[in-house]
């Protein structure tokens, strides 16, 4: 275990992708005594279990900013971490089933031609040269981004984490935060299980637990956790799925792994709210009879594992980034089901605005108080 000090300028709560990325970003920007906390292990939470896909296919303009800006960074991720983070650009492929969804996709490919994103609408045939053997003659529509696409998010969170340590960041992992010391209205430090650890910022990068520890900070945030699952089958041959091919209404999204395994998820019925990860046969069923019926040649793969995370939920499907009602307690929360690809830029503009820099986009619309003044504005290309 690290050796243990009771202060540091910076504490981090959370272990993930964004706990992870923010500390990075901050050590970059300069701060130097950075210790993240995690309860268990690192990826642990949601960033291990996810699909880890990447887009920039967005409904919101702030979610394509988002979205364009993290492509930007996982372009050249390797060479600045120094490790690869398994990226790979097959592009998006989503399908419309709907004539309504048609609409708004196509609106959502305006505005992200708009802010640069180079997306298309596409025929059948286009999509079948893109993914081959795709059977989706009842869609109304397809649109395509080739710069998305998908990265691991094992490499991806420890290539941060081993760059952050390098710039002097301590990571305590299996230690719990407890409390947030809070005095006169600003914050004071952390609790932990360890013991006390006094800091003038810190920041609540806890995942779908965040709303518990803004609560130890006496502040309510409206997230909830939601229990998604998703599968990964045996390595079959190249080129079933080379890209993401994903619908929100058809409520699906499938992608080949590079060796060679395809990787499938699904919203859940009745979207529980619990912490259990557990597995369930419905799902295993449902989501091999939307496999095959897709990608017919997937008939007869072997399912390897199966599992399930938590979407950390907000009320209009877009992150809490920014300030707090307690001074120096920050939150990055909320990501729902788009917080892996979102990290490094999520991480990288929150650490501009804390070292008093001008962040590269202008986040203010995502503090959580939003949500009381009734400004959300509501993502709809989710799953
Ligand atoms: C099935 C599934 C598929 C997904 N697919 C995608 C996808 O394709 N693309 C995408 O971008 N995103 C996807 N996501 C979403 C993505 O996984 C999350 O948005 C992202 O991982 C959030 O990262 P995080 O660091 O906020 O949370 P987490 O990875 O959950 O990290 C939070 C950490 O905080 C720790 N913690 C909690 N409480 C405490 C405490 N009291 N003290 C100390 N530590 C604490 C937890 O142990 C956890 O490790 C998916 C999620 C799931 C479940």
């Amino acid at each position: 275990m690290m050796e243990w000090k009771n202060t540091a300028d910076v504490v981090i709560i959370g272990g993930g992708i964004i706990g992870v990325s923010t500390a990075y970003y901050l050590a970059l920007n300069g701060v130097k005594d950075i210790v993240l906390i995690e309860k268990g292990t690192i990826c642990g939470g949601s960033t291990g279990r996810c699909g880890a896909g990447i887009r920039a296919q967005w409904g919101t303009e702030m979610n394509c900013r988002l979205g364009i800006a993290a492509l930007d960074i996982f372009e050249q991720l390797d060479q600045e971490l120094g490790m690869s983070v398994g990226l790979n650009q097959g592009g998006y492929l989503l399908v419309a089933y709907n004539e309504k969804e048609l609409e708004t996709l196509r609106k959502g490919m305006e505005l992200q031609n708009s802010l640069g994103i180079k997306s298309r609408q596409i025929n059948l045939q286009e999509a079948r040269g893109i993914c081959p053997g795709l059977a989706a003659d009842d869609a109304v529509g397809f649109f395509f981004h080739g710069r998305d696409g998908h990265a691991d998010p094992f490499l991806t969170t420890f290539a941060y984490l081993e760059a952050a340590k390098r710039l002097g960041v301590t990571c305590h992992r299996h230690t719990t935060c407890t409390g947030i010391l809070v005095e006169n209205n600003v914050v004071r430090g952390v609790e932990t299980d360890r013991g006390t650890l006094h800091a003038p910022v810190v920041i609540n990068c806890a995942g779908a637990y965040a709303q518990f520890i803004a609560r130890m900070a006496g502040i309510e945030i409206p997230n909830w956790a939601e229990r998604h699952e998703i599968m990964i089958t045996e390595p079959v041959a190249p080129g079933v799925c080379p890209c993401m091919l994903m619908s929100f209404s058809g409520n699906y999204y499938i992608q080949q792994r590079p060796h060679g395994s395809i990787i499938c998820g699904m919203s859940p019925a009745g979207h529980p709210e619990d912490f259990e990860n557990k597995s369930t046969w419905q799902f295993i069923e449902e989501m091999s009879k939307t496999l095959v019926r897709l990608l017919p040649r997937t008939r007869g793969i072997r399912i390897a594992r199966q599992w399930s995370g938590m979407y950390d939920m907000t009320p209009d499907a877009q992150p809490i980034i920014g300030e707090t009602d307690v001074k120096n307690f920050y939150h990055s929360t909320g990501y729902s089901g788009h917080g892996f690809m979102l990290a490094p830029v999520a991480g990288k503009i929150l650490a501009q605005h804390i070292t008093g820099k001008k962040p590269d986009i202008d986040f203010s619309m995502l503090d959580y108080r939003r949500f009381a003044r009734g400004e959300h504005i509501r993502e709809s290309n989710v799953v």
